[in-house]
Protein backbone atom coordinates (compact mmCIF):
# COMPACT_ATOMS: atom_id res chain seq x y z
CA UNK A 1 0.00 0.00 0.00
CA UNK A 2 1.05 3.66 -0.83
CA UNK A 3 1.25 6.32 1.39
CA UNK A 4 -1.80 8.86 0.85
CA UNK A 5 -4.40 10.38 2.43
CA UNK A 6 -6.22 8.32 5.28
CA UNK A 7 -3.28 5.83 5.44
CA UNK A 8 -1.97 5.63 8.65
CA UNK A 9 1.56 5.00 8.71
CA UNK A 10 4.37 3.35 10.86
CA UNK A 11 8.19 5.21 10.07
CA UNK A 12 11.57 5.03 11.89
CA UNK A 13 13.49 8.27 11.63
CA UNK A 14 16.61 10.12 12.57
CA UNK A 15 16.25 14.16 12.50
CA UNK A 16 19.80 16.33 12.30
CA UNK A 17 20.66 19.60 11.99
CA UNK A 18 22.98 21.31 9.48
CA UNK A 19 25.93 20.38 11.60
CA UNK A 20 24.81 16.12 11.56
CA UNK A 21 24.04 16.20 15.15
CA UNK A 22 21.17 14.28 15.87
CA UNK A 23 18.08 16.35 17.20
CA UNK A 24 15.56 13.32 17.94
CA UNK A 25 15.20 9.90 16.69
CA UNK A 26 12.17 7.23 16.87
CA UNK A 27 12.78 4.59 19.55
CA UNK A 28 14.03 1.62 18.79
CA UNK A 29 11.45 -0.99 17.61
CA UNK A 30 9.15 1.34 17.90
CA UNK A 31 7.93 3.41 14.85
CA UNK A 32 6.72 6.88 14.76
CA UNK A 33 2.80 6.53 14.03
CA UNK A 34 0.72 8.77 12.59
CA UNK A 35 -2.68 9.38 10.12
CA UNK A 36 -1.50 10.54 6.58
CA UNK A 37 -2.55 13.78 5.45
CA UNK A 38 -4.11 15.27 8.87
CA UNK A 39 -1.92 18.11 9.04
CA UNK A 40 0.08 15.54 12.51
CA UNK A 41 3.78 16.01 10.52
CA UNK A 42 5.51 19.27 9.31
CA UNK A 43 4.72 19.32 5.45
CA UNK A 44 8.40 18.62 4.28
CA UNK A 45 8.33 15.31 5.90
CA UNK A 46 4.12 14.67 5.01
CA UNK A 47 5.34 15.89 1.29
CA UNK A 48 8.11 13.58 0.68
CA UNK A 49 6.50 10.33 2.21
CA UNK A 50 3.21 10.74 0.23
CA UNK A 51 3.93 7.72 -2.92
CA UNK A 52 6.14 6.05 -0.68
CA UNK A 53 5.27 2.09 0.34
CA UNK A 54 6.48 0.14 3.49
CA UNK A 55 10.45 -0.83 3.03
CA UNK A 56 11.31 2.45 1.47
CA UNK A 57 13.75 4.22 3.06
CA UNK A 58 14.52 8.06 1.99
CA UNK A 59 16.74 11.06 2.62
CA UNK A 60 14.63 14.79 3.11
CA UNK A 61 16.15 17.63 3.64
CA UNK A 62 13.70 20.31 4.79
CA UNK A 63 13.88 23.61 4.74
CA UNK A 64 12.38 26.44 7.99
CA UNK A 65 9.43 27.01 5.49
CA UNK A 66 8.21 23.72 5.01
CA UNK A 67 9.42 22.63 8.94
CA UNK A 68 8.82 24.98 12.01
CA UNK A 69 8.73 28.09 10.39
CA UNK A 70 11.48 30.81 10.11
CA UNK A 71 12.74 32.54 13.68
CA UNK A 72 10.37 35.29 14.58
CA UNK A 73 12.44 37.84 16.70
CA UNK A 74 9.03 39.40 17.59
CA UNK A 75 8.76 36.54 19.70
CA UNK A 76 11.75 37.12 22.44
CA UNK A 77 10.83 39.06 24.72
CA UNK A 78 12.37 40.49 28.02
CA UNK A 79 9.97 40.41 31.47
CA UNK A 80 10.56 40.58 35.02
CA UNK A 81 11.43 37.17 36.91
CA UNK A 82 8.50 38.22 39.33
CA UNK A 83 6.25 37.39 36.33
CA UNK A 84 7.24 33.88 36.78
CA UNK A 85 6.27 31.03 38.41
CA UNK A 86 8.32 30.66 42.24
CA UNK A 87 11.34 28.40 42.77
CA UNK A 88 14.40 27.79 40.71
CA UNK A 89 14.82 29.53 37.00
CA UNK A 90 17.03 27.32 34.60
CA UNK A 91 17.66 28.03 30.69
CA UNK A 92 15.87 25.81 28.81
CA UNK A 93 12.93 25.78 30.55
CA UNK A 94 9.66 25.82 28.88
CA UNK A 95 6.20 27.37 30.01
CA UNK A 96 2.55 27.82 28.49
CA UNK A 97 1.48 30.52 28.44
CA UNK A 98 -1.56 32.11 27.19
CA UNK A 99 -2.10 34.67 24.36
CA UNK A 100 -4.69 35.88 21.91
CA UNK A 101 -4.04 32.92 19.58
CA UNK A 102 -4.48 30.45 22.49
CA UNK A 103 -1.98 28.80 24.60
CA UNK A 104 1.48 28.75 23.43
CA UNK A 105 4.58 27.73 24.62
CA UNK A 106 7.52 30.15 25.14
CA UNK A 107 11.39 28.77 26.41
CA UNK A 108 13.63 30.70 28.69
CA UNK A 109 16.48 31.04 26.92
CA UNK A 110 18.53 34.00 29.47
CA UNK A 111 18.36 34.99 32.88
CA UNK A 112 20.33 38.51 33.69
CA UNK A 113 19.52 39.83 37.26
CA UNK A 114 16.24 40.28 37.38
CA UNK A 115 15.28 40.33 34.28
CA UNK A 116 14.38 36.76 31.78
CA UNK A 117 14.17 36.07 28.46
CA UNK A 118 11.40 34.24 26.90
CA UNK A 119 11.28 32.79 23.44
CA UNK A 120 8.43 31.86 21.77
CA UNK A 121 9.85 30.02 18.70
CA UNK A 122 9.32 26.67 18.28
CA UNK A 123 13.28 25.47 19.27
CA UNK A 124 13.50 24.24 15.61
CA UNK A 125 12.32 27.13 13.82
CA UNK A 126 14.77 28.28 11.55
CA UNK A 127 16.41 25.47 10.83
CA UNK A 128 17.16 22.99 7.86
CA UNK A 129 16.14 19.85 9.09
CA UNK A 130 17.65 16.94 7.64
CA UNK A 131 15.25 13.29 8.24
CA UNK A 132 16.45 9.54 7.59
CA UNK A 133 13.01 8.00 6.97
CA UNK A 134 12.28 4.49 6.72
CA UNK A 135 8.64 3.61 6.63
CA UNK A 136 7.73 0.32 8.78
CA UNK A 137 3.80 -0.21 7.36
CA UNK A 138 1.52 1.36 5.45
CA UNK A 139 -2.25 0.55 6.44
CA UNK A 140 -5.64 2.37 5.75
CA UNK A 141 -6.85 4.13 8.65
CA UNK A 142 -9.93 2.99 10.85
CA UNK A 143 -13.02 5.28 11.14
CA UNK A 144 -12.47 6.38 14.22
CA UNK A 145 -9.08 7.21 13.61
CA UNK A 146 -9.93 9.53 10.59
CA UNK A 147 -12.63 11.12 13.07
CA UNK A 148 -10.20 11.85 15.32
CA UNK A 149 -7.82 13.32 13.17
CA UNK A 150 -5.00 10.80 14.16
CA UNK A 151 -3.40 7.59 14.73
CA UNK A 152 -3.95 4.83 17.06
CA UNK A 153 -1.53 2.44 18.51
CA UNK A 154 -1.88 -1.41 17.69
CA UNK A 155 -3.93 -1.45 21.61
CA UNK A 156 -6.71 1.11 19.77
CA UNK A 157 -7.05 3.79 21.75
CA UNK A 158 -4.10 5.12 23.47
CA UNK A 159 -5.23 8.84 24.89
ZN1 LIG B 1 -8.15 9.20 19.13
Amino acid sequence: MQIAEETVVSVEYVLKNEAGEVLDQAKPDKPLQYLHGAGNLIPGVEEALAGKASGDSLQVVVPPEKGYGARDERLVLQVPREQLPEGELEVGTQFQVQHDGGVGVVTLTDIAGDQVTLDGNHPLAGETLHFDLSVVEVRSATTEELEHGHAHGPEGHQH
